[in-house]
């Protein structure tokens, strides 16, 4: 049995280490902050099983110029940010193409389509397993034309599995009456599941692997350890933690350590941002998709959580104003007669790759040193799947699946 260095206790590491723990290795996990202080904590909740679309949609070079002018769109720039990752947006617009959203909807629908299995298999036993619960994720739409629009990602969501029912908003609001006369349409995603508090779930798995005698280190990790036959740890402002295998599970802060173990990963934040609206006085009953405003309302343990937009502003520099007003206004006008005793706002960082795949895998064949990270808009549904695949791959077994297009090389 191995020693192994975890760095990032995000949901993907945390996912990784109790896997890797359970296959009787000796596991020790790093981070700067502690169990869910980054984006794990604060994202929409949803086990988003057919989230198998990515955002660079044919349509994205149409559609992109006029959204990022546009304050009603949940679409934002911070201007002064675009010299820096136009390289990153080049190779990104360029996946905006039929034959890439064809290709990574069958690699993601492989390594999600089973996500509510996958949580409840990883939080079995840990205490964790009271936030799972089995819901649809719907999607509403003011008019059925705006459903209609949307008729190109649906048709690649069917193609693939993902089992929706389309209802009149009529409909839909004899079961959750909230929303009554919001939206003309909504659909109705089969088979998902949702996280009733995302920061309290990962930190009761992080509860559960050091009580079964897993090491969590508070430090930053600054560099690596290698010796002559591979990569054995990294070192941190704490002092050096030294293994036989590490993880690199930093989500959207892992290219730097990524070049340091020799990986070009091309990853850039996702800014994405959530208000909560905590105590109300209704709560709605399943995860709800504003199409119009690209986010999620997602009732949580004693609040709603309204989590979504995209703004390219990279992963150091503050909040911006613009996507918190909007998901007000759109909350504003969706639920007008709601109360609750206070509003609270959090922005957080999607780990993204120009092609939307995550890494997952060896970084080189020496198989010390593995890659967990990059898993944009879905790493909440991907982690315990992808910490059950790093978790196989270290201890010399073959996951049941195509790991190539995942490969963390491929950007050599
Ligand atoms: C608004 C929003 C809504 C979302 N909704 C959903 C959803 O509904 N469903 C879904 O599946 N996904 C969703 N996501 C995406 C999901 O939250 C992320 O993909 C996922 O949390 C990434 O997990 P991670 O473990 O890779 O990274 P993180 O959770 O960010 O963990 C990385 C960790 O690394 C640590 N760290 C960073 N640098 C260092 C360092 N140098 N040394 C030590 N530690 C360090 C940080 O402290 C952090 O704990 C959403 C994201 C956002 C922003």
């Amino acid at each position: 049995m191995a020693e192994i260095i975890v760095a990032g206790a995000g949901i993907v590491g945390i996912s990784t280490a109790i896997w890797l723990q359970r296959a009787g290795h000796t596991v020790t996990i790093v981070d700067r902050e502690g169990p869910a202080a980054g984006t794990s904590y604060g994202n929409a909740g949803v086990l988003a099983s057919g989230a198998i679309v990515p955002v660079t949609t044919p349509d994205l070079w149409r559609k992109a110029p006029a959204m990022v002018m546009n304050k009603n769109s949940p679409l934002f720039l911070r201007w002064s940010y675009l010299p820096k990752m136009l390289p990153f947006l080049w190779k990104f617009l360029r996946h905006a193409t039929d034959a890439h959203v064809t290709g990574f909807a069958t690699t993601m629908a492989g390594l999600l389509h089973d996500s509510v299995d996958q949580h409840r298999a990883l939080a079995a036993g840990t205490g964790a397993e009271e936030f799972i619960t089995d819901e649809d994720f719907c999607f509403g739409y003011p008019t059925r034309e705006s459903f209609e629009a949307d008729a190109y990602g649906w048709k690649i969501r069917q193609d693939n599995g993902v089992i929706f029912e389309v209802q009149s908003g009529a409909q839909f609001a004899t079961y959750d009456p909230l929303y009554a006369e919001r939206f003309g349409i909504v659909v109705r995603c089969k088979n998902h599941g949702r996280i009733s508090d995302p920061g309290a779930y990962v930190q009761a798995l992080a509860r559960h692997f050091k009580e079964e005698g897993g090491r969590l280190v508070i430090a930053t990790v600054t560099d690596v350890i290698r010796d002559g036959s591979g990569l054995r740890g990294f070192v941190t402002d704490a002092g050096e933690l030294r293994g036989d295998h590490a993880v690199l599970a930093l989500g959207a802060w892992s290219k730097p350590l990524g070049r340091k173990m020799g990986l070009e990963i091309p990853l850039e934040s996702e800014r994405g941002y959530h208000i909560e609206l905590v105590n109300p006085s209704h709560m709605p009953i399943a995860p709800m998709m504003v199409a119009a405003g690209k986010f999620v309302i997602t009732p949580m343990t004693d609040r709603i959580r309204c989590a979504g937009v995209v703004e390219f502003g990279g992963s150091t520099k503050a909040p911006s104003a613009a996507p918190f007003n909007l998901l007000k206004r759109h909350i504003g006008e969706i639920f007008p007669d709601l109360s609750y005793d206070r509003m609270d706002e959090w922005m957080g960082h999607r780990p993204s790759t120009p092609d939307s795949l995550p890494l997952i895998g060896a970084c080189d064949d020496s198989n010390t040193t593995y890659a967990a990270l990059g898993h944009q808009h879905v790493g909440l549904t991907a982690g315990p799947k992808t910490g059950r695949i790093i978790a196989d791959l270290i201890s010399g077994r073959t996951p049941n699946m195509d790991l190539s297009p995942f490969s963390p090389t491929r950007y050599r």
